[in-house]
């Protein structure tokens, strides 16, 4: 493993229900500082392999049954998703887990429990409401009547309030209006440029997904296809006509 790979996920094997296999010896890396993409179609296990790295798997009494993942060097197999958070992985889920009866500042000073000892930096919230200014405005309401597209800034500005090395995410773009996706993939690169946070990121969407990415990995029945820096995988025909539509 390079020094400086972040996550290194080395030959998995994930089964649901001791009986459904959904990953079959899928390995891929995350260097520290990129934005690396996982795409794939419905059902191929782009979701199963981000529980997999955050220990959210026996939730869903899903297990993995052979292969490793490291995390900054260190084997996680044995890793409670608490104390992942707390060493610097945030995932934030498909469909936005927010809580909906508290206000938008409340959901942001609940995701502080990540921190442990590491202590809230002072400009964190106004870091938040400076990536997403709609969030300031409605810090005082309740999250539940958040828009979508808020709900989602609202999902990333608890990862940021958590000050992650490295952020899961999962469809960000789900259920988004073009406009909005546009704006929030643009957030999530300047994150990425002015933090340095690394990010996994699992799209459907994979044109915005390739835009922001520096290294893609396509994934089918449960394991990796194709992988590539994006500026290659864009001009691959096979990519072009089954995830970009073009031919
Ligand atoms: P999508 O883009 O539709 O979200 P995905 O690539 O993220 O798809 P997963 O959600 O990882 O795919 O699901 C992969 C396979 O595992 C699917 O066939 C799904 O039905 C199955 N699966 C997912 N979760 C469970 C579970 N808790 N129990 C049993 N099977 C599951």
């Amino acid at each position: 493993m390079a020094a400086d790979t972040i996550l290194d996920i080395n030959n998995i094997e994930v089964v649901y229900n001791k009986t459904i296999q959904v990953l079959r010896g899928l390995s891929l890396s995350v260097e520290r500082g990129r934005i690396v993409t996982l795409l794939g179609s419905n059902g191929a296990g782009k979701s199963t392999t981000l529980k997999a790295v955050s220990s959210l798997l026996t939730l869903e009494n899903g297990a993995v049954t052979s292969g490793s993942i490291r995390f900054d060097g260190e084997d996680i197999a044995r890793a409670t998703p608490h104390g992942l958070v707390r060493r610097g992985l945030f995932h934030v889920m498909e469909g936005r887990r927010i809580f909906e009866d508290l206000t938008v500042e409340e959901n942001l000073t609940a995701a502080t429990f990540a921190l442990s000892g590491r202590g809230l930096k002072p400009t964190a919230f106004d870091l938040v409401y400076q990536y997403f200014p709609r969030l300031y405005e409605r810090r005082q309401g309740r999250a539940g009547y958040l828009s979508g597209g808020e709900q989602q800034m609202l999902a990333i500005g608890r990862a940021l309030i958590a000050q992650p090395s490295l952020i899961l995410l999962d469809e960000p773009s789900l259920g988004l209006s073009p406009i909005l996706v546009e704006e929030i993939f643009s957030i999530i690169a300047s994150i990425n440029r002015d933090t340095g946070v690394s990010m996994l990121l699992v799209e459907q969407n994979a044109a915005v997904a390739f835009a922001v990415a520096h290294y893609g990995y396509i994934m089918e029945s449960g394991k990796i296809v194709l992988d590539g820096p994006t500026e290659r995988l864009v001009r691959d025909e096979d990519v072009r006509e089954f995830y970009l539509g073009m031919s």
